[in-house]
Protein backbone atom coordinates (compact mmCIF):
# COMPACT_ATOMS: atom_id res chain seq x y z
CA UNK A 1 0.00 0.00 0.00
CA UNK A 2 1.25 3.72 -0.95
CA UNK A 3 2.03 5.78 2.12
CA UNK A 4 1.83 9.65 3.15
CA UNK A 5 5.41 10.07 2.73
CA UNK A 6 6.24 12.26 -0.19
CA UNK A 7 9.75 10.94 -1.25
CA UNK A 8 10.20 13.78 -3.63
CA UNK A 9 12.31 16.34 -1.99
CA UNK A 10 11.16 19.31 -3.71
CA UNK A 11 8.23 18.43 -0.76
CA UNK A 12 9.34 15.80 1.59
CA UNK A 13 7.10 15.56 4.42
CA UNK A 14 7.26 12.91 7.14
CA UNK A 15 4.05 12.84 8.93
CA UNK A 16 4.26 11.41 12.83
CA UNK A 17 2.25 8.76 12.42
CA UNK A 18 0.41 6.95 9.41
CA UNK A 19 -1.66 3.56 9.10
CA UNK A 20 -0.70 1.01 7.68
CA UNK A 21 -3.87 -0.29 5.45
CA UNK A 22 -3.34 -2.83 3.23
CA UNK A 23 -5.40 -5.61 0.92
CA UNK A 24 -6.55 -7.87 3.44
CA UNK A 25 -8.16 -4.43 5.48
CA UNK A 26 -9.93 -3.68 2.24
CA UNK A 27 -10.96 -7.27 1.73
CA UNK A 28 -12.39 -8.00 5.26
CA UNK A 29 -13.78 -4.73 5.45
CA UNK A 30 -15.74 -5.03 1.94
CA UNK A 31 -17.14 -8.75 3.18
CA UNK A 32 -18.52 -7.08 6.54
CA UNK A 33 -20.46 -4.11 3.95
CA UNK A 34 -22.03 -6.27 1.61
CA UNK A 35 -22.95 -9.18 4.52
CA UNK A 36 -24.89 -6.16 6.06
CA UNK A 37 -23.76 -6.09 9.65
CA UNK A 38 -22.69 -3.09 9.41
CA UNK A 39 -23.59 -2.20 13.31
CA UNK A 40 -22.95 -3.64 16.26
CA UNK A 41 -23.86 -7.13 15.79
CA UNK A 42 -21.32 -9.31 13.63
CA UNK A 43 -19.33 -12.02 13.40
CA UNK A 44 -16.04 -9.50 13.14
CA UNK A 45 -16.85 -8.36 16.72
CA UNK A 46 -16.54 -11.77 18.25
CA UNK A 47 -13.47 -13.14 16.44
CA UNK A 48 -11.32 -9.19 16.81
CA UNK A 49 -11.95 -9.77 20.51
CA UNK A 50 -11.18 -13.49 20.50
CA UNK A 51 -8.28 -12.98 18.45
CA UNK A 52 -6.73 -9.98 19.99
CA UNK A 53 -7.38 -11.13 23.73
CA UNK A 54 -5.62 -14.22 22.52
CA UNK A 55 -2.91 -12.74 21.14
CA UNK A 56 -2.16 -10.72 24.67
CA UNK A 57 -2.34 -14.03 26.40
CA UNK A 58 -5.46 -13.18 28.04
CA UNK A 59 -8.94 -14.88 28.73
CA UNK A 60 -12.13 -11.80 27.90
CA UNK A 61 -11.62 -9.31 25.41
CA UNK A 62 -14.61 -6.91 25.16
CA UNK A 63 -14.21 -4.68 22.40
CA UNK A 64 -15.62 -0.58 22.38
CA UNK A 65 -16.07 2.68 20.24
CA UNK A 66 -12.87 3.88 21.34
CA UNK A 67 -9.84 3.20 24.36
CA UNK A 68 -11.47 6.22 26.71
CA UNK A 69 -14.94 4.43 26.81
CA UNK A 70 -12.76 0.98 26.98
CA UNK A 71 -11.29 3.00 30.20
CA UNK A 72 -14.10 4.26 31.39
CA UNK A 73 -15.79 1.11 31.67
CA UNK A 74 -13.34 -0.44 33.51
CA UNK A 75 -13.32 1.96 35.94
CA UNK A 76 -17.38 1.87 36.01
CA UNK A 77 -16.93 -1.97 36.04
CA UNK A 78 -15.16 -1.63 39.16
CA UNK A 79 -17.58 0.37 40.71
CA UNK A 80 -15.60 2.88 41.36
CA UNK A 81 -17.34 6.57 42.48
CA UNK A 82 -16.93 9.41 44.82
CA UNK A 83 -14.68 9.06 47.40
CA UNK A 84 -12.32 6.82 45.78
CA UNK A 85 -9.07 7.31 44.71
CA UNK A 86 -7.24 6.45 41.70
CA UNK A 87 -3.33 6.78 41.18
CA UNK A 88 -2.27 8.40 37.77
CA UNK A 89 1.39 9.00 36.28
CA UNK A 90 1.39 12.68 35.89
CA UNK A 91 3.10 11.81 32.38
CA UNK A 92 0.26 10.28 30.25
CA UNK A 93 -2.14 11.50 27.29
CA UNK A 94 -4.64 13.13 29.22
CA UNK A 95 -8.07 10.20 28.64
CA UNK A 96 -6.31 8.31 31.50
CA UNK A 97 -6.22 11.12 34.09
CA UNK A 98 -10.64 12.19 32.51
CA UNK A 99 -11.99 8.62 32.97
CA UNK A 100 -11.46 9.06 36.61
CA UNK A 101 -13.09 12.26 37.05
CA UNK A 102 -15.98 10.80 34.77
CA UNK A 103 -16.99 8.50 37.25
CA UNK A 104 -16.47 10.68 40.19
CA UNK A 105 -13.56 9.37 41.59
CA UNK A 106 -10.38 11.65 42.30
CA UNK A 107 -7.20 11.29 40.44
CA UNK A 108 -3.65 11.19 42.30
CA UNK A 109 -1.21 12.24 40.12
CA UNK A 110 2.27 10.93 40.52
CA UNK A 111 5.84 10.60 38.96
CA UNK A 112 7.38 8.58 36.22
CA UNK A 113 10.60 6.54 36.22
CA UNK A 114 13.60 8.07 34.64
CA UNK A 115 14.55 4.82 33.07
CA UNK A 116 10.88 3.71 31.86
CA UNK A 117 9.00 7.10 31.67
CA UNK A 118 6.35 4.96 33.18
CA UNK A 119 4.58 5.16 36.85
CA UNK A 120 7.43 4.94 39.39
CA UNK A 121 5.97 2.30 41.66
CA UNK A 122 8.20 3.62 44.83
CA UNK A 123 5.93 7.50 44.47
CA UNK A 124 2.60 5.06 44.81
CA UNK A 125 3.36 3.31 47.84
CA UNK A 126 3.60 6.56 49.27
CA UNK A 127 0.51 8.46 47.29
CA UNK A 128 -1.47 5.29 48.69
CA UNK A 129 -4.26 6.17 51.23
CA UNK A 130 -7.07 4.07 52.79
CA UNK A 131 -9.26 5.78 49.94
CA UNK A 132 -7.17 4.25 47.17
CA UNK A 133 -9.03 1.86 44.88
CA UNK A 134 -6.89 1.39 41.59
CA UNK A 135 -3.76 2.20 39.95
CA UNK A 136 -3.74 3.20 36.35
CA UNK A 137 -0.19 1.63 35.14
CA UNK A 138 0.47 3.41 31.64
CA UNK A 139 2.75 1.79 29.24
CA UNK A 140 4.22 5.24 28.14
CA UNK A 141 5.11 4.95 24.36
CA UNK A 142 5.34 1.74 24.07
CA UNK A 143 7.41 1.11 27.23
CA UNK A 144 5.99 -1.20 29.44
CA UNK A 145 5.29 -0.23 33.41
CA UNK A 146 7.11 -2.24 36.18
CA UNK A 147 4.49 -4.22 37.08
CA UNK A 148 6.01 -6.89 39.57
CA UNK A 149 7.12 -3.55 41.58
CA UNK A 150 3.90 -2.14 41.11
CA UNK A 151 1.89 -5.52 42.32
CA UNK A 152 4.51 -5.64 45.39
CA UNK A 153 3.69 -2.11 46.50
CA UNK A 154 -0.24 -3.23 46.64
CA UNK A 155 0.38 -6.30 48.22
CA UNK A 156 -2.53 -7.77 49.93
CA UNK A 157 -4.81 -4.52 49.24
CA UNK A 158 -7.97 -4.55 47.92
CA UNK A 159 -6.54 -2.38 44.82
CA UNK A 160 -7.37 -3.25 41.25
CA UNK A 161 -4.47 -2.71 38.69
CA UNK A 162 -5.48 -1.30 35.40
CA UNK A 163 -2.77 -1.25 32.52
CA UNK A 164 -3.55 1.51 29.71
CA UNK A 165 -1.78 -0.52 27.07
CA UNK A 166 -3.12 2.14 24.55
CA UNK A 167 0.47 3.10 22.90
CA UNK A 168 2.35 -0.44 23.48
CA UNK A 169 0.30 -3.18 21.92
CA UNK A 170 2.57 -6.46 21.49
CA UNK A 171 4.93 -5.14 24.18
CA UNK A 172 6.49 -7.83 26.94
CA UNK A 173 6.85 -7.24 30.59
CA UNK A 174 8.82 -10.28 31.67
CA UNK A 175 7.90 -12.43 28.43
CA UNK A 176 4.05 -11.50 29.12
CA UNK A 177 2.17 -9.43 27.15
CA UNK A 178 1.24 -6.00 28.33
CA UNK A 179 -2.99 -5.70 28.78
CA UNK A 180 -2.71 -9.39 30.38
CA UNK A 181 -0.50 -8.49 33.60
CA UNK A 182 -2.88 -6.80 35.98
CA UNK A 183 -6.01 -7.09 36.52
CA UNK A 184 -8.12 -5.18 33.88
CA UNK A 185 -5.62 -4.08 30.49
CA UNK A 186 -7.26 -1.83 27.76
CA UNK A 187 -6.27 -0.60 24.65
CA UNK A 188 -6.92 1.86 22.27
CA UNK A 189 -7.45 1.42 18.53
CA UNK A 190 -7.38 4.99 16.68
CA UNK A 191 -5.55 5.80 13.63
CA UNK A 192 -2.32 6.14 15.23
CA UNK A 193 -2.00 3.31 16.99
CA UNK A 194 0.02 0.05 16.80
CA UNK A 195 -3.05 -1.81 15.08
CA UNK A 196 -5.89 0.51 14.30
CA UNK A 197 -10.11 0.42 14.03
CA UNK A 198 -10.39 3.74 12.69
CA UNK A 199 -11.44 4.47 16.25
CA UNK A 200 -12.11 1.34 18.66
CA UNK A 201 -10.78 0.06 22.30
CA UNK A 202 -11.08 -2.99 23.99
CA UNK A 203 -11.06 -4.30 28.04
CA UNK A 204 -8.50 -7.79 28.69
CA UNK A 205 -9.46 -9.43 31.96
CA UNK A 206 -9.02 -12.88 33.03
CA UNK A 207 -11.82 -12.42 35.30
CA UNK A 208 -15.17 -13.92 33.90
CA UNK A 209 -17.63 -11.45 36.29
CA UNK A 210 -15.52 -8.15 35.30
CA UNK A 211 -15.91 -9.62 31.89
CA UNK A 212 -19.60 -9.56 32.26
CA UNK A 213 -20.11 -6.96 33.38
CA UNK A 214 -18.42 -4.80 30.80
CA UNK A 215 -20.25 -6.31 28.16
CA UNK A 216 -23.28 -5.22 30.11
CA UNK A 217 -22.84 -2.20 30.64
CA UNK A 218 -21.15 -1.67 27.39
CA UNK A 219 -24.86 -2.22 26.00
CA UNK A 220 -27.29 0.28 27.63
CA UNK A 221 -26.73 -2.13 30.99
CA UNK A 222 -29.76 -4.21 29.66
CA UNK A 223 -30.66 -7.59 30.94
CA UNK A 224 -29.73 -10.18 28.99
CA UNK A 225 -32.83 -11.98 30.00
CA UNK A 226 -35.11 -9.27 30.16
CA UNK A 227 -35.75 -6.74 27.29
CA UNK A 228 -35.54 -3.56 27.75
CA UNK A 229 -34.87 -3.83 31.46
CA UNK A 230 -31.71 -1.79 32.47
CA UNK A 231 -31.11 -2.46 36.66
CA UNK A 232 -28.62 0.51 36.58
CA UNK A 233 -27.70 3.47 34.04
CA UNK A 234 -25.17 2.28 31.60
CA UNK A 235 -23.69 3.77 28.52
CA UNK A 236 -23.54 2.72 24.29
CA UNK A 237 -19.68 1.72 23.79
CA UNK A 238 -20.19 -0.81 21.02
CA UNK A 239 -17.91 -0.94 18.73
CA UNK A 240 -19.44 -1.99 15.28
CA UNK A 241 -18.77 -5.04 13.32
CA UNK A 242 -16.88 -2.51 10.22
CA UNK A 243 -14.51 -1.36 13.00
CA UNK A 244 -13.92 -4.90 14.15
CA UNK A 245 -13.39 -6.36 10.27
CA UNK A 246 -10.87 -3.59 9.70
CA UNK A 247 -9.25 -4.45 13.40
CA UNK A 248 -9.09 -8.35 12.50
CA UNK A 249 -7.59 -7.95 9.60
CA UNK A 250 -4.97 -5.58 11.16
CA UNK A 251 -4.41 -8.11 13.81
CA UNK A 252 -3.31 -10.66 11.56
CA UNK A 253 -0.64 -8.86 9.94
CA UNK A 254 0.22 -7.34 13.84
CA UNK A 255 3.49 -9.30 13.87
CA UNK A 256 4.41 -7.28 10.75
CA UNK A 257 3.41 -4.05 11.46
CA UNK A 258 5.35 -4.37 14.99
CA UNK A 259 8.49 -5.26 13.32
CA UNK A 260 7.80 -2.71 11.52
CA UNK A 261 8.13 -0.54 14.22
CA UNK A 262 11.03 -2.07 15.72
CA UNK A 263 12.96 -1.59 12.72
CA UNK A 264 12.57 2.20 12.31
CA UNK A 265 13.40 2.18 16.44
CA UNK A 266 16.44 0.46 15.78
CA UNK A 267 17.49 2.90 13.05
CA UNK A 268 16.79 5.95 15.22
CA UNK A 269 18.40 4.09 17.95
CA UNK A 270 21.84 3.57 15.97
CA UNK A 271 21.76 6.73 14.18
CA UNK A 272 21.19 9.06 17.52
CA UNK A 273 24.04 6.79 19.48
CA UNK A 274 26.25 9.26 18.45
CA UNK A 275 24.89 12.24 20.08
CA UNK A 276 25.71 11.60 23.53
CA UNK A 277 23.69 13.81 24.74
CA UNK A 278 20.08 13.27 22.62
CA UNK A 279 18.64 10.18 24.99
CA UNK A 280 15.95 8.05 23.02
CA UNK A 281 13.65 5.46 24.40
CA UNK A 282 14.42 3.91 27.17
CA UNK A 283 14.52 -0.16 27.24
CA UNK A 284 14.84 -1.49 30.70
CA UNK A 285 16.06 -5.11 30.77
CA UNK A 286 13.13 -6.88 31.45
CA UNK A 287 11.08 -5.47 29.39
CA UNK A 288 10.47 -6.12 25.31
CA UNK A 289 9.30 -2.70 24.05
CA UNK A 290 7.72 -1.81 21.27
CA UNK A 291 7.53 1.41 19.09
CA UNK A 292 4.68 2.84 19.16
CA UNK A 293 6.50 6.24 19.01
CA UNK A 294 10.02 7.34 18.48
CA UNK A 295 11.01 9.95 20.86
CA UNK A 296 14.34 12.16 21.47
CA UNK A 297 14.88 14.01 24.35
CA UNK A 298 16.96 17.43 23.57
CA UNK A 299 19.86 18.37 26.18
CA UNK A 300 18.71 20.77 28.20
CA UNK A 301 18.97 24.37 27.66
CA UNK A 302 18.20 23.88 23.87
CA UNK A 303 15.04 25.53 22.69
CA UNK A 304 12.30 22.63 21.98
CA UNK A 305 10.33 24.94 20.39
CA UNK A 306 13.12 26.37 17.65
CA UNK A 307 14.00 22.69 17.03
CA UNK A 308 10.44 21.63 16.21
CA UNK A 309 9.65 24.53 13.79
CA UNK A 310 12.90 24.00 12.09
CA UNK A 311 12.13 20.23 11.42
CA UNK A 312 8.80 21.33 10.26
CA UNK A 313 10.13 24.03 7.78
CA UNK A 314 11.97 20.82 6.54
CA UNK A 315 9.50 18.57 6.40
CA UNK A 316 9.83 15.91 9.73
CA UNK A 317 6.25 16.39 11.64
CA UNK A 318 7.04 15.91 15.30
CA UNK A 319 5.18 16.13 18.77
CA UNK A 320 6.23 17.56 22.56
CA UNK A 321 5.78 14.87 24.92
CA UNK A 322 2.40 15.20 26.68
CA UNK A 323 2.10 18.20 29.26
CA UNK A 324 1.46 16.44 32.66
CA UNK A 325 -1.64 16.44 33.94
CA UNK A 326 -0.85 18.29 37.05
CA UNK A 327 -0.32 20.90 34.59
CA UNK A 328 -3.37 21.13 33.25
CA UNK A 329 -5.75 23.55 34.49
CA UNK A 330 -8.78 21.00 35.44
CA UNK A 331 -6.48 19.40 37.47
CA UNK A 332 -4.41 22.25 39.29
CA UNK A 333 -6.88 21.23 42.49
CA UNK A 334 -5.25 17.79 42.05
CA UNK A 335 -2.00 19.25 42.46
CA UNK A 336 -2.93 19.65 46.24
CA UNK A 337 -2.81 16.07 46.41
CA UNK A 338 0.45 15.17 45.47
CA UNK A 339 0.96 14.68 48.96
CA UNK A 340 4.40 13.26 50.25
CA UNK A 341 4.65 12.27 46.66
CA UNK A 342 6.12 15.48 46.07
CA UNK A 343 6.03 17.40 42.48
CA UNK A 344 6.66 15.02 39.50
CA UNK A 345 10.06 15.98 38.71
CA UNK A 346 10.41 13.79 35.92
CA UNK A 347 7.43 14.33 34.23
CA UNK A 348 8.26 17.50 34.30
CA UNK A 349 11.77 17.18 33.01
CA UNK A 350 10.67 14.75 30.25
CA UNK A 351 7.37 16.72 29.16
CA UNK A 352 10.24 19.85 28.66
CA UNK A 353 12.74 18.51 26.60
CA UNK A 354 10.99 15.43 25.01
CA UNK A 355 9.56 15.46 21.14
CA UNK A 356 8.14 12.26 19.18
CA UNK A 357 9.67 11.81 16.06
CA UNK A 358 7.49 10.34 12.35
CA UNK A 359 7.15 6.62 13.29
CA UNK A 360 5.08 5.86 10.39
CA UNK A 361 5.44 1.87 9.28
CA UNK A 362 6.59 3.23 6.04
CA UNK A 363 9.68 4.75 6.97
CA UNK A 364 12.65 3.12 5.13
CA UNK A 365 16.18 3.25 6.41
CA UNK A 366 16.91 6.48 4.43
CA UNK A 367 13.79 8.84 5.84
CA UNK A 368 15.21 7.96 9.03
CA UNK A 369 18.92 9.22 7.98
CA UNK A 370 17.12 12.25 6.69
CA UNK A 371 15.34 13.25 9.72
CA UNK A 372 17.74 12.27 12.33
CA UNK A 373 20.47 14.16 10.27
CA UNK A 374 18.10 17.40 10.21
CA UNK A 375 16.97 16.78 13.75
CA UNK A 376 20.84 17.10 15.06
CA UNK A 377 21.42 19.80 12.69
CA UNK A 378 18.51 21.56 13.91
CA UNK A 379 19.79 20.99 17.57
CA UNK A 380 23.23 22.57 17.13
CA UNK A 381 21.24 25.45 15.63
CA UNK A 382 18.84 25.90 18.67
CA UNK A 383 22.12 25.93 20.45
CA UNK A 384 23.56 28.85 18.96
C1 LIG B 1 -4.67 6.99 22.75
C2 LIG B 1 -4.67 6.87 24.21
C3 LIG B 1 -5.86 6.75 24.95
C4 LIG B 1 -7.23 6.98 24.38
O1 LIG B 1 -7.58 6.23 23.31
P1 LIG B 1 -8.71 6.74 22.30
O2 LIG B 1 -8.98 5.55 21.46
O3 LIG B 1 -8.10 7.87 21.51
O4 LIG B 1 -9.89 7.18 23.08
C5 LIG B 1 -5.77 6.51 26.31
N1 LIG B 1 -4.58 6.43 26.93
C6 LIG B 1 -3.42 6.56 26.27
C7 LIG B 1 -2.14 6.45 27.02
C8 LIG B 1 -3.42 6.82 24.90
O5 LIG B 1 -2.26 6.99 24.25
Amino acid sequence: MSNNVEKNAAKRFYPIAAPDIGDLEAQYVTDAVRSGWVSSLGSYILEFERGFAEFCGSKYGIATSNGTTALHLALEALRLGPGDEVIVPSLTFVATANVVTYVGATPVFVDVEADTWCIDPLCVERALTPRTRAVIAVHLYGHPANMDALRAVIGTRDIALIEDAAEAHGARHRGHRVGSVGDIGVFSFYGNKIITTGEGGIILTEDARLAERCSFLRDHAMSPTRRYWHPEVGFNYRITNLQAALGLAQLRRIDELIAKRDRIGRWYRDMLATQADVAFNPQAPWASTVFWLACALLPERVDRTAVMQQLKAEGVDTRPFFVPMHRLPMYERARMVLRATGQPAVADALAEQGINLPTAPSLGQDDVAYITERLVAAISRARG
